[in-house]
């Protein structure tokens, strides 16, 4: 069988990576899928990935970037009046129900595993999160799950990856799990901290949001990343009166 690493660039497939290396087994390949809406840091992961370990990442990418997915495509209707016509453009972003993203990458792994003669996909759970395992369609690619197999969990494969001398610039010192930067299926602190700490971000994913004016059927419920900027800046306004009073009560 022919492993092939499912890479994102996290700590948990990081890990798993090393420790394969480490226990000698042979490895066909890496793959990793490019969003596009990687930290910055996490793309000089990649490379120090490959500089340390010599592996080389195959980077798969979208059919499509995902700023059409988001911004440009057709959508054409599919019942009503207009049935058959462009209604409107651009997927809008991701929701729970509109994973269109996580569809894209799935069927571009799936493409690649099926160029690969006898592939077994591993993939980087780790032993704490082992209910997502089969949860990736696709069971006619055999899957592995190293990470699982060796009981290492998330806090684990953090310090191996750390052992090794990964720090991501310090991504993990703010997140918990680091994926696209602008998922709208991040957790709302997790919003709040790539609000702080990543202003330049932030304000990318403000202007995204305005290009989807008219259009946008909303980032987290029917909430808009403008809304979500007023929401956060209340809260900061908040903090910074109830301190004032505090210190000067
Ligand atoms: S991290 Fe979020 S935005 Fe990125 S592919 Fe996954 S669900 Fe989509």
């Amino acid at each position: 069988m022919n492993q092939v690493i499912s890479f994102s660039g996290g700590k948990d497939s990081t890990a798993m990576a090393l420790l394969m290396l480490e226990k000698g087994e042979a490895i066909h390949s890496v793959i990793a899928f490019d969003t596009g809406w990687e930290f910055p840091a996490m793309l000089e992961h990649w490379d120090k990935f490959e500089q340390y370990t010599g592996l080389k990442i195959v980077s798969l990418t979208p059919r499509e970037p995902f700023d059409y997915w988001l911004f440009d495509r057709p959508i054409i209707a599919k019942k009503g009046p207009n049935k058959g016509q462009v209604h409107r453009l651009g997927n809008g972003w991701p929701s729970p129900m509109r994973r269109w993203c996580t569809r894209e990458k799935v069927n571009a792994i799936r493409r690649h595993l099926k160029i690969i003669d006898d592939p077994l996909s591993c993939i980087g759970f780790a032993a704490d999160e082992a209910h997502r395992a089969g949860s990736i369609s696709g069971q006619d690619i055999k899957q592995r799950y190293p990470l699982i197999e060796w009981d290492i969990d998330e806090a684990e494969a953090l310090q191996i990856c750390q052992h090794h001398g990964f720090t991501w610039g310090g991504l993990y010192d703010h997140f918990r799990r680091v994926s696209c930067f602008c998922c709208p299926l991040q957790r709302l602190g997790e919003l709040r901290t790539l609000r702080r700490e990543f202003p330049d971000l932030w304000q990318t994913m403000l202007g995204w949001d305005s290009r989807c004016k008219g259009n946008n059927p909303g980032f987290r419920g029917y909430e808009t990343v403008l809304d979500l900027d007023r929401r956060f800046g209340e809260e900061d306004r908040q903090i910074i009166f109830n301190f004032d009073g505090v210190v000067n009560g």
